[in-house]
């Protein structure tokens, strides 16, 4: 099998970052975040960054050319990586779309979807803090850094995220059930889809992705 190509969904908070960064290292392939790619063309004040931040202020989706653009070039461009972790996207069908007409006759091998629910979900996005440099997630309740609001990783100011107010998180769990929401069965149809419990803790549903992955991958 060459490089892993995985897709994972799930709502704010779901856990998609945390878990999509621990299977890139398990399998060896890029992590690639879109909120994450936005967020650092903000940082940098790139021409990207200027198209995007409205959007992610608003909590709004980031028009869908823009964002199939940027994955045009990370993923399928002439520094194609050996496979992906993708977080974040596809959002909406016509990204879903677009990312398997990318993706050629191979395809997506499988696309993980995360469940939670409510009253967890706004629990994990309330608590969360990430780092102003590197990126890292912690949260407040279950995922201390060593050193308070220091980065265990990089030392970077730990922050809240400027859209983890509780008014964008509310406008971004809604358009997650008119946009993202419908992914699922277009996935389910389409004979890609795991659906799994995303509660516990990080280890434990690492090690039920993986377990689903390694069955789908035939492993
Ligand atoms: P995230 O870190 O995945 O929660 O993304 C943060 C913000 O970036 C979102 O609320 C959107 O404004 C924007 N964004 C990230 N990925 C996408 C996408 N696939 N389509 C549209 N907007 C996106």
């Amino acid at each position: 099998m060459v490089g892993a190509r995985v897709v994972v969904l799930g709502r704010q908070g779901s856990g998609k970052g945390t878990q999509a960064s621990r299977l890139s290292a398990v399998y060896g392939v890029p992590h690639v975040s879109t909120g994450d790619a936005f967020r650092a063309a903000v940082k940098a004040g790139t021409e990207l960054g200027r198209t995007a931040q409205g959007y992610m202020d608003r909590g709004e989706l980031v028009p869908d050319e823009v964002v199939v653009g940027v994955i045009r070039e990370h993923l399928f461009g002439p520094e194609a990586p050996n496979g992906f972790i993708l977080d974040g996207f596809p959002r909406t069908v016509s990204q879903a779309e677009a990312l398997a007409e990318m993706a050629g006759t191979r395809g997506v091998d499988v696309v993980i979807d995360l469940e939670v629910g409510n009253e967890e979900v706004v629990r994990r996005i309330s608590g969360r803090r990430v780092c102003s440099d590197c990126g890292a997630t912690y949260n407040l309740d279950d995922n201390l850094p060593d050193e308070p609001s220091r980065c265990d990783l990089c030392g970077g100011a730990l922050v809240q995220r400027d859209d983890d107010t509780e008014e964008a998180v509310r406008r971004r769990l809604e358009l997650y059930e008119s946009m993202t929401a419908p992914l699922i069965n277009w996935y389910r149809e389409r004979g890609s889809l795991v659906s799994l419990d995303a509660t516990g803790t990080p280890d434990e549903v690492t090690n039920r992705i993986v377990a689903a992955i390694n069955a789908k991958l035939g492993t």
